[in-house]
């Protein structure tokens, strides 16, 4: 098979979709790759690294070439413009935020597989879960970014100059990334609590030494595959007020909350900041375009409050981390190349759970049961990403969290 890596054009994005070491495995497995030049420049992976895996350097119009295009992010408006019918694409699509793309995908006819979509309880896609990758080395780069925003130490420093006190870290959401967050803080020796919606997650919580933080107003909120359903207005309010009594006795928060094709929870509003001490530092993983899990946040930027607190919006942390987000990456997105391809030729099985999970357009159509009318499990189509309600009431999941 013909295999092209393109260089990606996402504002701030900095990975490759395939890593030198990657790209020798596949030639040897009889495929040809082609990279688009300078397409790992950016992740430290040099043009001539690539060509010595065996690779051919090429321009973007010879995109068009290949069986696969394989990316990290969504292609832009000129790089579908060069796709060709029946081509497979391959990327981190977030198609249930992003309608339009989805659309014009199909209008261009390629066979387009989302990562993000995987259904990652089965244990034969655990190779390819992207989500997961990216999102430990999210949880991992949050903690050293609010460490170096943090005026003081985080672990308990006793010297002769004076006794420093270990800093006190929350962190809001503990699925992957933010387990991981937990980990990499109680590391740098800060004493960490941690809450999330899904109680079943204490015992994770618990085992990385971290205190779990229970809120009475509000129930559990797991949704089905692991993933937590939307709140009602209610339970937002609720979970609000009371995490800001939490939150005001932290010196660092960390958020991580997210729930699949919705905006991002709100978790942290601007009375609670205003309630901080000088110096708290907040980062938000939810940042988006949409708002984030903090109440004026704006991804990719650090705000200080008049009384304050920074406030740093982190959306693109496995970027900042491109050689190694890059390297985990080429792995899941080379394992589930290579599981549809049978007997040397692409194939879309939708007979089979996996594949059926992460096609989303093929031949001219959006076939994805969560992107077409009737929604997963017959339920409500996903709202469009620019639904500008807070925070809205539960909608769909994805196919790993069927019928919520
Ligand atoms: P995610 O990124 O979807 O969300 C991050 C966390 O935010 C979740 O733990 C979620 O419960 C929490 N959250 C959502 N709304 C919240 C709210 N209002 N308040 C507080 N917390 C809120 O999660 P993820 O890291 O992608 O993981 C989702 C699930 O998938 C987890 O249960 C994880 O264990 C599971 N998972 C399973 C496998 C596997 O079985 N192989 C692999 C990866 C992940």
């Amino acid at each position: 098979m013909k295999v092209a890596v393109v260089k990606e054009t996402g504002p701030a994005e900095r990975r490759v979709a395939l890593v030198p070491e990657v790209v020798a495995k596949l030639r040897s497995a009889g495929h040809e790759i082609q990279v688009e030049r300078g397409a790992g420049a950016s992740a430290f992976f040099p043009d001539e690294a690539y060509s010595d895996a065996g690779a051919t350097l090429i321009g973007p119009d010879q995109l068009s070439e290949a069986d696969a295009i394989l990316m990290v992010g969504r292609p832009d408006a000129s790089q579908i413009g060069r796709m060709r019918a029946g081509q497979a694409v391959f990327g981190l699509l977030a198609p249930l935020t992003d309608p339009e793309l989805v659309s014009r995908l199909a209008q261009a006819g390629v066979t387009a597989v989302s990562l993000d979509l995987i259904p990652r309880t089965l244990p034969r896609a655990q190779p390819m879960d992207a989500l997961s990758s990216q999102a430990n080395i999210a949880g991992y780069k949050a903690a050293l970014l609010a460490a170096t925003a943090f005026g003081r130490f985080f672990p308990l420093l006793i010297t002769a100059a004076g006794t420093a006190r270990p800093a006190k870290v929350l962190v809001l959401g503990t699925g992957v990334a933010g387990l991981q967050a937990i980990g990499t803080a109680r590391r740098l020796g800060a004493v960490v609590s941690a809450y999330d919606v899904r109680p079943e997650t204490r015992t994770e919580v618990e085992s990385l030494g971290a205190t779990f933080v229970e809120l009475t107003s509000v129930g559990s909120a797991s949704g089905t595959g692991g993933y937590a359903r939307a709140l009602t207005d209610a339970e937002r309010a609720s979970q609000q007020a009371e995490l800001a009594d939490h939150i005001t006795k932290h010196d660092v928060v960390i958020t991580t909350a997210q729930v699949p094709g919705r905006r991002p929870p709100l978790l942290v509003t601007s009375a609670a900041l205003k309630a901080m001490a000088a110096g708290s530092v907040l980062v938000d993983m939810g940042a988006s375009a949409l708002g984030g899990n903090v109440e004026g946040s704006a991804p990719g930027e650090t705000i200080v409050t008049d009384n304050g607190v920074t406030i740093i919006g982190a959306d693109t942390l496995p970027s900042t981390m491109a050689a190694a987000s890059s390297a985990m990456y080429a792995r899941n997105v080379s394992s589930l190349l290579t599981y549809m391809i049978k007997d040397g030729a692409f194939t879309v099985d939708l007979d089979d759970e996996l594949v059926a999970g992460v096609v989303i357009t093929r031949d001219g159509a959006v076939i994805h049961p969560a992107l077409t009318k009737a929604g997963p499990a017959g339920g409500p189509a996903p709202e469009p990403a620019s639904s500008p309600a807070p925070d809205p009431a539960p909608s769909p999941t994805p196919p790993a969290a069927n019928g919520d």
